[in-house]
């Protein structure tokens, strides 16, 4: 799924447009809020390599949006403050199930925590992939897209009982 979701954001990608000016925004946002965790976050010009990281970060959202997934602000909300700061916990999870939040960074986390960028940064996450999954379902056993309602919104409640990094809330709930 992981791989067939990477494949969709790429063609998106080919097909949208970066406003020029995204690389200070990402500066800015990334010497405020990680400045305290990460010394490469204190340098006057980030080199390529972090700046391809939090390009990566901003144009998976943006080509989240191509492929129909709203904001979710409600994802950051399903992670406990305590795992903001457990390593084990925030590197494999993510600090937000979901790329489509506007969680930015990790600034919970502090310097004696030694958490990578991968409980710092935000990435696809659970939610994201389940999203995909949701919108772009074969059933083929329903004939519109009415009939298909009841059994989407089943599987909604399914997942939610599941795993509350599922919740959905968007800036118009
Ligand atoms: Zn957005």
């Amino acid at each position: 799924m992981r791989k067939l979701l990477s494949i969709l954001m790429l063609l998106a990608m080919m097909v949208s447009n970066w406003y020029h000016n995204v690389m200070k925004l990402l500066y800015n946002w990334y010497i405020v809020q990680a400045g305290a965790i990460d010394p490469e976050a204190r340098k006057p010009l980030f080199d390529d390599k972090l700046m391809g990281q939090l390009i990566r970060f901003v144009s998976s959202h943006e080509v989240g949006h191509t492929l129909g997934l709203c904001h979710n602000f409600g994802s950051s909300n399903t992670v406990p403050v305590e795992k903001l700061r457990d390593k084990a916990w925030v590197e494999a999870n993510g600090h937000t199930s979901s790329i489509m939040d506007y969680a930015r960074f990790n600034y919970v986390a502090q310097p004696e925590d030694n958490i990578s960028y991968a409980g710092i940064f935000p990435r696809i996450g659970i939610y994201d992939e389940w999203g995909i999954d949701w919108g772009y379902p074969w059933l083929p056993q329903y004939n519109t897209p009415e009939a298909e309602e009841p059994y989407l919104n089943k599987w909604i409640i399914e997942k939610l009982k599941e795993d509350k990094r599922y919740t959905f809330g968007t800036e118009t709930d």
